[in-house]
């Protein structure tokens, strides 16, 4: 078996077929896998870790994904919105210790007073910066206009994951209507494409109804799309949304977490220049889940730098871990963590992504 498992990793061009043996691994198969892959992809792609601190600064939400903690329709979620000066605050905080960039991400609005706003922030960011801090947008669904506009204030990243590249199944985890329409959430992508991004995208794994080839797929749609990064994690299922009625058909959390990082190691074959985020929600599972994911084929990480009093509500799953520890902590922890990882920190920069200056010819910051 491992015989087979090293003729894949070592072939030119994947086919769906190999990746879904390879994600379907468990055992010792599977160790041997993650580790083969852990100790090749540093070779090419380099040691570097880059971090983006993340502001979770809102989970007001106008849509209704069924397994979304934050979904609108939740009426026991508490509400926040935390305020631009709180914002610029976590960004001078993630600029002075040399995160390279940040991450906002919120419920998805697109109303005028948030769009505005939103660029009224990215400009203020760039200037309390010195246009030193790069900055990825991950605010769901808007239109062109307003992603150009997004861009020319100074964003230059933005994830938006399709959640699922299957048609079916992506309608059996939100509703089938105008705001959670898949097509035009493809469309985004593409969109946020052509103005210029580096457009990242991801989805969750162990879904209901979910199986290997959907996920062997999503990894084609990935490199189909030609996405520069992606961010994929377990499915968690949160008590407060619709999904939870299929609990008991879930793979164990054990496997959710194993199937990932398979994933992850998985995406590196198939996509050795990309960036790949080792998600929050692995660690949810395992308390050296980002870790791992590190060894593996990640080179991103996220520490929470939101402000903690309102961490405890940014529950799109339970079991969230770090809502409780300040981003001071948060920042040492991930040091240690990353080190320990056998890997280094890209300390104030960017760390973009190496397969979309490939696709642009650009020179790299
Ligand atoms: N509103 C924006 C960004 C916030 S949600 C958007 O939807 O794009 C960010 C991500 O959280 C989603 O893309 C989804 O993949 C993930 N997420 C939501 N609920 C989850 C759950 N129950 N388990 C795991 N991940 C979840
Ligand atoms: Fe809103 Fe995003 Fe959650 Fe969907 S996944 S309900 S858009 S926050």
């Amino acid at each position: 078996m491992n015989s087979k498992i090293l003729n894949i990793i070592n072939k030119q061009s994947l086919t769906k077929e190999d990746l879904s043996f390879l994600i379907s691994l468990s055992g010792a198969e599977r160790d041997y896998f993650l580790k083969s892959v852990g100790s090749k992809y540093p070779k090419t792609l380099g040691k570097k870790v880059f971090f983006r601190g993340l502001v979770e600064f809102s989970n007001y939400c106008t849509k209704d994904c069924y397994y979304c903690g934050i979904r609108k329709s939740n009426s026991h979620s508490q509400r926040y919105d935390i305020d631009d000066k709180a914002i610029i605050e976590a960004a001078i905080f993630a600029h002075k210790n040399q995160y390279g960039s940040i991450v906002l991400q919120s419920g998805e609005r697109s109303d005028n007073t948030f769009t505005e706003r939103i660029t009224k922030l990215l400009k203020e960011v760039k200037s309390v910066t010195q246009g030193e801090l790069g900055i990825t947008l991950s605010l769901g669904e808007q239109s062109e206009d307003v992603y150009r506009e997004w861009f020319s204030a100074g964003a230059h990243r933005y994830l938006l994951r399709i959640e699922s590249s299957n048609k079916e199944l992506y309608y059996k985890i939100h509703p089938n209507d105008d705001k959670h329409n898949f097509e035009s959430r493809i469309n985004c992508l593409k969109i946020l494409q052509k103005i210029g991004y580096q457009t990242g995208t991801g989805v969750m794994i162990g879904l209901p109804f979910q199986t290997y080839n959907h996920l062997a797929d999503d990894l084609l749609f990935f490199k189909g799309m030609e996405i520069d990064m992606v961010g994929m994690g377990p499915f968690i299922e949160h008590t407060e949304t619709p999904l939870y009625q299929h609990r008991k058909t879930l793979w164990p959390l054990q496997r959710r977490f194993e199937v990932a990082l398979n994933m992850i190691a998985a995406l590196r074959l198939l996509m050795p220049d990309i960036n790949i985020a080792a998600a929050t929600a692995l660690q949810a599972i395992d308390p050296m889940g980002r870790e791992k994911a590190l060894k593996y084929g990640a080179n991103v990480i996220m520490p929470n730098i939101t402000p903690t009093i309102h961490r405890k509500d940014y529950t799109l799953y339970e079991n969230k871990p770090c809502t409780d520890e300040g981003a001071e902590d948060c920042s040492n922890c991930l040091s240690i963590r990353v080190e320990m990882a056998g890997r280094e920190i890209g300390y104030g920069e960017w760390g973009d992504s190496k397969h979309y200056f490939k696709r642009h010819q650009q020179t790299e910051r």
